[in-house]
């Protein structure tokens, strides 16, 4: 099912969104130049926040009572898109990763109490957190994951360690993935623990280098040793781990696709612009038939991806089970990403290449889109898988395949 007219109300949430994008962030960014994987980048989100504030852009994802504009994955799928442009924007609406996925668990599962001391914070931006599930030998199959917590009286006991964590260095507390039974099925084996970054036992031993933006908080490989938690700091109830996980997963990997959409267009925006302007052997790059070839691939790869973000969030606003297709978006947008991107640097020569042009910072994060919320080659296991459980009923594949109707 779809419906192809975009409320009015979210268009003109989007237009917004576009008018705060160029008239504040990307000057911003500029600004910053090379200094935007550095601390100075700290000071600029702060400002930018309060223009946020100001714009009445606060918290898109959060229903009102959290002091947000209480949109639906619709209307996030059209605001993220815009905020693609510059990895400052969702920063600067506080609805960056890995904090907008933590903000929907909490408001998910969260009791009053943990809503309270936990989401209140994040949705104030007062405070950061991280979501820790993978371990160096437990990645795209988590039912490896080994980190353990046994009852401890009236609490419970975590040990294990965790790597990869996006944002741990700084943040207040982790959601963290923790085996409770360990003979249950993976299904029924993990529980999620909220743990104070402060508590004894949690032990950041450091940043991972990575070839991609740095990050506040980088991307960290964490020790959890001895930590006791009392039993209020469970998230859901005991064996809800891997079910929540999902639920967080889901969204949360449409989110990625739904920004990505907008850093690929931006790239293409830029690249069509300088052929405009270019001239080589006596002609603008734009009149080679090479160039207009990529521009070309470019546009119907964006308008691929636009679409299929669209409505596998369409889908997850009318509260459809939509895994199938945010898995073909996972794989479809970041491999597309990474192909819009670089014929944009391509296009520039060494000016791409350089420094100068965020587009080198843009191939770098494209990267890492194709492994992180499962591997490329994971998501097309479980589409496959779905595809061919439903030609099994004999009545063709259609069903699996995103059809609209
Ligand atoms: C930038 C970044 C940020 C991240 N942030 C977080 C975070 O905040 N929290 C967190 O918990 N984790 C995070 N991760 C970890 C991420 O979720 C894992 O990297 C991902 O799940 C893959 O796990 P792995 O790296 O262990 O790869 P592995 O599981 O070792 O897989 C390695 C490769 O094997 C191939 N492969 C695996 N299974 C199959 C299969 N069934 N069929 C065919 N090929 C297969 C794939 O090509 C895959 O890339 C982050 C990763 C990155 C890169």
């Amino acid at each position: 099912m779809i419906d192809f007219q975009v409320p009015a109300d979210l268009q003109a949430v989007q237009r917004r969104v576009a008018g705060f994008v160029r008239a504040e962030v990307l000057p911003a960014e500029e600004a910053l130049g090379d200094g935007i994987e550095s601390d100075e980048a700290l000071e600029a989100i702060a400002s930018l926040r309060s223009a946020a504030r100001a714009a009445g852009l606060w918290n898109p994802h959060l229903p009102e009572e959290w002091g947000g504009m209480g949109l639906g994955p619709l209307g996030m799928a059209l605001v993220s898109q815009e905020c693609g442009a510059s990895g400052l924007a969702s920063l600067a609406l506080n609805a960056m990763a890995p904090d907008e996925g933590n903000m929907h668990l909490l408001l998910h599962a969260g009791t009053p109490d943990q809503r309270e001391r936990y989401l209140r914070p994040l949705a104030d931006a007062e405070a950061r957190s991280c979501f820790a599930m993978t371990e160096k030998a437990a990645g795209a199959d988590p039912a490896g994951i080994t980190t353990m917590a046994r009852r401890d009286g009236s609490g419970w006991v975590l040990d294990g360690e965790k790597w990869f964590i996006t944002g741990a260095a700084g943040a207040a507390f982790a959601i963290v993935v923790a085996r409770t039974d360990p003979d249950a099925k993976p299904r029924d084996a993990y529980s999620l623990f909220i743990v104070d970054a402060d508590l004894p036992g949690w032990n950041v031993l450091r940043e991972v280098p990575v070839m991609g933006t740095h990050l506040a908080g980088g991307h960290c490989e964490v020790a959890i040793e001895g930590c006791r938690v009392e039993a209020t700091s469970m998230l859901g109830g005991v064996g809800d781990g891997y079910k929540l996980a999902q639920a967080r997963l889901g969204p949360a990997r449409l989110a990625h696709c739904m920004r990505w959409v907008g850093v690929a267009q931006r790239a293409l925006d830029m690249a069509s612009a300088y052929s405009l302007r270019r001239e080589t052997f006596g002609e603008p790059l734009a009149r080679r038939q090479t160039i207009q070839n990529w521009f070309a691939d470019s546009a119907i790869e964006l308008y691929a991806s636009r679409l299929m973000v669209l409505h596998a969030a369409y889908l997850l606003e009318k509260g459809v089970e939509a895994r199938q297709e945010v898995s073909m978006a996972k794989v479809y947008v970041s491999e597309a990403l990474g192909r819009i991107v670089d014929r944009a640097i391509q296009v520039h020569g060494a000016l791409g290449y350089s420094g100068d042009l965020p587009l080198e910072r843009f191939y770098r994060d494209a990267r890492a889109a194709r492994i992180y919320d499962g591997p490329s080659e994971v998501h097309r296991m479980v589409i496959a898988r779905n595809l061919l459980k439903v030609a099994m009923e004999g009545n063709g594949t259609k069903r699996a395949t995103g059809d609209p109707t």
